[in-house]
């Protein structure tokens, strides 16, 4: 949107100066390129599309002009046909470059001047640019550099969209790792108001800033995460990400653990709508099937909707469960079990008809004895297969199969394991899963909305009863997820 505008503007720019052509770059500071972002131009065509980054390190006209513009902050023209990347525009040229102001924050300093990009325009109508134009170009060029820290900002906020949790803080920091802009979450996590014209090394927080932000430029791109713990002793998790104009964005998230569990919220009552769907809806059916007067042969088809009911009720308590459950883990309270002696097969076969819709889509392959009797919270191990089942169907295509097995792993143990022929998972995530809380592979997030609490409650789960979970898989070919559980609860 911001686009559009920085378009309108500079269209205005060759009108008001009279040219045949605008345009207006940023400033890359990092690679020490001209980007073009916005492009008018009359007679021949050129748009913002067609024309590439210009590299300033050259000794092409262009280039040097840009350059020298830039160092005495004002005007050059240049009276040949010149190149700009692969286009020629015609003459006079003139580059102004568009310096971003700011006011000083202490009283002694000096207002802080940064070159963010440069205007161009060329061919002016009737010949020569004169000290009116200048004037007026300078003047444009102030709003330009408004509307190119404007621009940013917008990025900023769709990098702000894209992360699913609030609140989170977010920074940019210049190439020469100054603040350009902070959100207000971001001063609350820092302690600083404002942030803005700092320097990050400025900013005291035993280097766990200065060292994010050294990472992610060592590695050039990507991300670079940590842990951050704030004056207060509040625990964030930061992560830095270049951008294309070697500035760093770094963005504060609450500890993962609060984050997800905030989201758990939209999550459980996600959950919690199917089975109520099929609880509200059998009950309706029964509703409308009494008034009609019951017939014999609706007795058998009353008895399936109310066992479904009951079945989908139960679940709802196992989720309700899991839920206050999983809030216990993130208080740091152990998982209390409540252990009795039960058949795991029919344990299965209860949450096979419970996600019976959630399964449909898929083939599922059952390898089990027809009765295992073990000691357990009967609850929470079904929560295990729910986990397991429910991930193999979100993260692998309708129509592939899914093998479900329990089987003795020897006399002691028996195993849990589901198998699914999905998306898989990377071999250095393997580790994580189940472990780091909100944890999500990237190949995850492009598929389905999850929000990585189901492993960490498994392996709590299996943990608690004396048990271990494993986890092999091959990115592409499918996964297998097993719990592997003592068959008998030590007493008391
Ligand atoms: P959620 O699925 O809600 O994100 P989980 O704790 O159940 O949370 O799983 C954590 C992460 O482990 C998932 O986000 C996904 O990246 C990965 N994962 C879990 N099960 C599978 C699977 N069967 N196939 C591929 N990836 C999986």
């Amino acid at each position: 949107m911001r686009s559009a505008i920085l378009n309108r503007f500079v269209q205005k720019v060759a009108q008001i100066i009279q040219t045949e052509g605008a345009a207006c770059f940023s400033l890359g500071v990092a690679d020490n390129r001209l980007h073009p972002q916005a492009v008018v131009s009359r007679r021949d065509g050129i748009t913002r599309d067609s024309l590439g980054h210009v590299d300033l390190d050259t000794t092409l006209p262009f280039s040097k002009a840009v350059c020298d513009a830039l160092a005495r902050k004002g005007p050059v023209v240049l009276t040949e046909a010149t190149r700009i990347d692969e286009l020629t525009v015609q003459p006079p040229v003139l580059v102004m470059p568009i310096v971003w102001e700011r006011e000083p924050l202490e009283s002694e300093e000096e207002p802080v001047q940064r070159p963010v990009g440069v205007l161009t325009l060329w061919e002016k109508r009737g010949g020569q640019y004169d000290e009116d134009d200048y004037k007026l170009a300078e003047t444009l060029s102030g709003q330009a550099a408004a509307l190119l820290v404007e621009e940013q900002l917008d990025e900023f906020d769709d990098i702000q969209a894209a992360f699913s949790t609030v609140p989170v803080g977010l920074m940019l920091v210049s190439a020469t790792d100054e603040v350009l802009v902070a959100n207000a979450a971001a001063m609350h996590v820092i302690g600083l108001d404002p942030l803005q014209g700092r320097s990050i090394q400025g900013i005291d927080y035993g280097e766990q800033l200065t060292e994010l932000v050294a990472e992610v430029r060592a590695n050039g791109q990507g991300t670079a995460t940590a842990s951050f713990t704030s004056r207060n002793n509040e625990t964030f998790a930061a992560s830095a990400q270049m951008t294309q104009e070697g500035q760093v964005i770094l963005a504060f998230t609450q500890n993962p653990f609060s984050t997800a569990a905030e989201e758990l919220t939209g999550q459980v009552a996600h959950e919690l709508r199917t089975p109520l769907t099929v609880i509200q809806g059998n009950l309706q059916t029964i509703e409308v099937m009494i008034d009609g007067g019951i017939q014999p042969e609706d007795q058998e088809i009353i008895e399936e909707f109310i066992s479904t009911a009951l079945i989908q009720s139960a679940r709802m308590f196992r989720l309700i469960a899991e839920t206050l459950n999983i809030s216990r883990i993130h208080a740091g309270k152990e998982l209390e079990l409540e252990v009795e002696e039960f058949d795991l097969i029919e344990a299965l076969n209860q949450i096979l008809t419970e996600l019976a819709d959630y399964l449909m889509a898929h083939n599922l392959d059952v390898e089990a004895p027809d009765e295992l009797i073990i000691e357990g919270d009967r609850g929470k191990i079904i929560s295990i297969f729910d986990n397991f089942l429910k991930n193999a169907a979100k993260y692998s295509d309708t129509g592939t199969t899914i093998t479900v097995r329990v089987y003795e792993v020897d006399d002691d143990h028996v195993a849990i394991e589901v198998t699914d022929q999905g998306i898989g998972i990377p071999p250095d995530a393997l580790e994580k899963i189940g472990k780091e809380a909100g944890f999500r592979t990237d190949l995850s997030k492009k598929q389905a909305g999850g929000i990585g609490l189901g492993m960490v409650y498994t392996r709590r789960v299996t943990e608690a009863h004396g048990g271990r979970m494993e986890i092999e898989s091959t990115v592409g070919e499918g996964s297998t997820f097993r719990s592997i559980i003592p068959k008998r609860q030590p007493e008391g």
